[in-house]
């Protein structure tokens, strides 16, 4: 069958460009506090490609942690409530014309998400 134009790897030039691949991929972003991990798991806005990215602890930012008194980030993470803020990259494992080597794939796009929502990045 024949392939359709390959997309670039290329990350995005502006804020305004992220937060729109990450509103558009809202949907497929699962938030289970019980488990503590955030999934992704859908199509690539920009590239159409499928993938899936696990998100854990490590990776996620409790807001009231930065914005909190306390100099103990381990403490307020174990409750994961409020807001938070963790980076969606898409991971797909289609080639990329210009994708750095050592990159574990994906077309470029990233995003910072807060809960749910979008706030670009
Ligand atoms: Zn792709
Ligand atoms: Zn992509």
């Amino acid at each position: 069958m024949p392939a359709n134009d390959p997309v670039q790897y290329q990350t995005f030039a502006n804020m305004n460009d992220s937060e729109e691949w990450a509103r558009a991929l809202v949907g497929s972003v699962q938030v289970d506090r019980e488990n503590r991990v955030v999934v992704v798991a859908g199509t690539c806005p920009r590239c159409d490609d499928v993938f899936e990215q696990e998100i854990r602890n490590d990776d996620i930012t409790i807001e009231a942690v930065a914005a909190g008194a306390t100099a103990d980030n381990s403490r307020p993470r174990d409750k994961w409530r409020g807001p938070m803020r963790f980076t969606v990259a898409c991971l797909c494992r289609v080639e990329h014309p210009g994708r750095p080597s050592g990159t574990k794939g994906g077309c470029g796009a990233a995003a910072i998400m807060r809960d749910g929502g979008a706030v670009g990045g």
